[in-house]
């Protein structure tokens, strides 16, 4: 069993991967930047390493530091959390070449999904519905169009090694195709570091929906229903909910067990999400997250699981705590992703928390590493917060969002706070009427 857990990350994350070790009697070692000497995580951690300054290429990216900090500490595991190193295959490898446990799925899984067009290939072959595109890379202008023409515009163009919302193109005609395809592969090349990109059918109104997973080294999987994450902002999530508004329990059941069987044959372990893209009742497959999600808690609450502690146990050996026979959704529970940024013009704002005081009371969860006087340092994500609530039905968690909403208080910082009141009282949102651009067409008028 893993006694010593090296926390690879920062802020809410770390914070919540150090809650679950604590509840199963792990020693926990943060490591920080010489930014986050005074952050939350480093306060609540048996035991802290500094690993460098405060730019993350030099510290929380910082693979030899991280990996002598967990030597030095006498950590035996390390938990990456999400971001930074959680889908570095060659981090996870190091890891495992050092004598130590990487609390993930393999480095070999890590690799295989982390490359869209691979990934791609292998869930198909194992019997998950796909985007219709091209089988793989395409470089070639005249192929492009040939694909095109087949499947139909527009079409998106999205880099391989593509993550965070960022390296993709839409192509409306096929007079565009060709310098979509130009700027798609120059830019993943510099942002990414390859230039690999390949060309799907754009779908125009879907909604993103995803199955969480859970698989053991003893051949046991469980999915644990959906999230629908189609409140986006420049392909990037702001809301989260489970279920999802728009599925039916038949459908629910129909695609779980699909993505359940297929991640059983690929021989997966640890936690992992499949995304789909849902349009006219159909399910086709983005990509597949190999580590935990930010809006895992959407899961958690629905489930009564710890999603943490499965890692752990599959991590040391040991079976998932559950079958997929166990499995019982119960209500519905909505995240909202609080950022540090104006909530209408998105501007980052970092600085000195004021007073601070976060909601409360039955079915409310903060995930957090804010306090009074604490400084929100400029380097980082702007995700300060995640506001979780956990109601009987889709009814029942508004109201108790918009009264969690109205309680919090973050002052000294512009946060998206606001942005979320605004949304409990759009009638498309209240009703569950929305999709992928949904957002960004509110924002617009
Ligand atoms: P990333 O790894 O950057 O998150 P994804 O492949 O998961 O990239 O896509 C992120 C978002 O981009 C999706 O949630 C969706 O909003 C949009 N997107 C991706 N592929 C398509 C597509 N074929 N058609 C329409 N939108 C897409």
């Amino acid at each position: 069993m893993i006694e010593k857990v090296l926390i690879a990350n920062r802020g809410e994350i770390a914070i919540r991967i150090l809650r679950a070790c604590r509840e199963m009697g792990i020693g926990t070692v943060a490591i920080h930047s010489t930014a986050d000497a005074d952050a939350m995580h480093v306060r609540l951690a048996d035991e802290s390493v500094c690993v460098g300054p405060p730019q993350v290429l030099d510290s929380y990216l910082n693979k030899n530091a991280i990996l002598t900090a967990a030597t030095i500490s006498g950590a035996d595991a390390i938990h990456p959390g999400y971001g930074f190193l959680s889908e570095n295959a060659d981090f996870a490898q190091m890891v495992e070449e050092h004598g130590l446990v990487f609390i993930g799925p393999s480095f070999e899984h890590i690799n295989m999904m982390g490359d869209k067009i691979t990934a791609k290939a292998a869930v198909k072959a194992a019997g998950i519905p796909v985007v219709p595109g091209s089988e793989g890379a395409v470089t070639d202008p005249a192929e492009a169009r040939a694909i095109a023409k087949e499947i139909g515009l527009p079409v998106i163009i999205k880099a391989a090694a593509g993550g965070g919302g960022r390296g993709m193109r839409v192509a409306k005609t096929m007079d565009d195709l060709e310098d979509a395809l130009r700027i798609a592969s120059t830019e993943a090349a510099t942002m990414f570091g390859s230039g690999a990109v390949y060309v799907e059918k754009y779908l125009e109104t879907p909604r993103h929906i995803e199955i969480q997973l859970l698989a053991d080294n003893h051949g046991n999987v469980v999915h644990l229903g959906e999230r629908d994450c189609s409140l986006q902002r420049r392909n990037q999530k702001i809301l989260e909910e489970s279920p999802s508004p728009a599925l039916n329990d038949s459908q629910r059941t129909e695609i779980g067990e699909v993505t359940r069987a297929a991640i059983q044959k690929l021989g997966y372990r640890s936690v992992g999400t499949v995304e789909y893209l849902y349009e006219d009742g159909k399910f086709f497959f983005i990509e597949m997250n190999t580590r935990l999600q930010v809006e895992h808690p959407v899961t958690e609450m629905v489930c009564g699981l710890d999603l943490v502690r499965e890692m752990i146990r599959v991590a040391s050996d040991l079976p998932l705590s559950i079958k997929q026979s166990d499995v019982r959704f119960s209500g519905h529970a909505i995240e909202c992703r609080i950022n540090a940024e104006h909530p209408e013009t998105f501007m980052p704002s970092p600085g000195k928390v004021g007073l601070y005081h976060s909601p409360g009371g039955l079915g409310v969860r903060v995930d957090s590493a804010l306090y009074s006087g604490y400084t929100v340092p400029p380097y980082y994500d702007s995700m300060i917060a995640k506001l979780i609530v956990h109601g009987t039905n889709r009814n029942e968690c508004l109201m108790r969002l918009r009264r969690a909403l109205d309680e919090y208080v973050i002052d000294g910082l512009d946060t998206s706070i606001p942005l979320h009141q605004r949304l409990m009282e759009e009638p498309d949102f209240v009703n569950g009427n929305y999709d992928i651009h949904w957002l960004e067409r509110m924002l617009d008028l």
